[in-house]
């Protein structure tokens, strides 16, 4: 199954980093890939080395590790990735292509599955750094109400899947947690936007931020690894219709069916799901 980090494992991984390294002080950074930082290895030693760790937040597929004085470190775990975190007695995993130590001595190392980014960008420059600026709102911030989900919505003309997944209308959701959005909601992924009634705009509303906090409690995916190793709870059986084809739908025990739409594949209830 390949699955990719959503917003569920990354706020969990951003709350657990926030824990462990606030405060902390950066004594120094291996890079085995320099080609994940956006400006040469030394320069980007030389101005992480001896700042603070404020606070760690993420939006979308980016942690932002905030560092005192004047700088953000923008992680990007687009394609996966493992971030964990060591304490000076623990046994450090054998491929990595980023740790970085601080002063007491704990550390944290970074393993893309197959490419990411590490940006050391100037705080009052952040809104400069294209890929984080454009992402649109976080699902679980406090300011996506339902009134900021019809103004998004508005004048839109494409389907009501793409426009989930497109990350500068909303950041973090993606193929994984989309699809039981959308059977929670009882849209066919390919609705246009135009076409939605309110009583189902307020279901899709509901259903993104039920779905998105379920997992979070769970854990997040037992596909991925928190920032001390474990996996989630969250496992294919836990699913409502996604990756579940040929499985009953949990409403009317239709056989669920796995469609192409654009450029990504559906898990549905063709029932439950009709194209009107
Ligand atoms: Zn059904």
């Amino acid at each position: 199954m390949n699955v990719l980090p959503e917003l569920p494992e990354i706020t969990i991984i951003a709350k657990q980093m926030s824990k462990e390294i606030r405060g902390k002080r950066i004594a120094d950074i291996e890079s085995l890939q320099p080609k994940n930082l956006n400006i040469p290895f030394v320069e980007f030693l030389g101005k992480s080395k001896g700042k603070i760790v404020a606070n760690v937040s993420s939006k979308g597929k980016w942690l932002f590790i905030k560092l005192e004085p004047a700088y953000y470190m923008l992680i990007n775990l687009g394609m996966g990735a493992e971030i964990l975190y060591f304490n000076p007695d623990q046994k450090l995993p054998e491929k990595y292509q980023f740790k970085l130590t601080f002063s007491d001595k704990t550390s944290f190392t970074i393993h893309f599955w197959w490419f990411g980014y590490i940006h050391l960008v100037l705080e009052n420059a952040l809104n400069k750094h294209k890929m984080t600026a454009q992402l649109g709102i976080s699902p679980i911030d406090a300011k996506f109400t339902l009134q900021c989900f019809n103004e998004l919505l508005a004048n839109k003309k494409v389907g009501i899947k793409n426009f989930l997944l497109n990350q500068k209308n909303i950041a973090g959701i993606g193929n994984v947690y989309v699809q039981d959005i959308l059977f929670k909601s009882r849209l066919h992924p390919n609705r246009k936007i135009s076409t939605l009634s309110k009583k189902e705009i307020g279901n899709l509303y509901n259903a993104i931020i039920d779905v998105l906090n379920h997992s979070i409690s769970l854990g997040g995916l037992a596909y991925e690894r928190d920032f001390y190793g474990q996996r989630g709870r969250l496992t294919i059986n836990k699913f409502l219709v996604g990756y579940k084809t040929g499985k009953p739908c949990p409403e009317c025990n239709t056989p669920i069916k796995k469609i192409r739409t654009g450029g990504t594949h559906s898990y549905i209830c063709p029932k439950c799901q009709l194209l009107r």
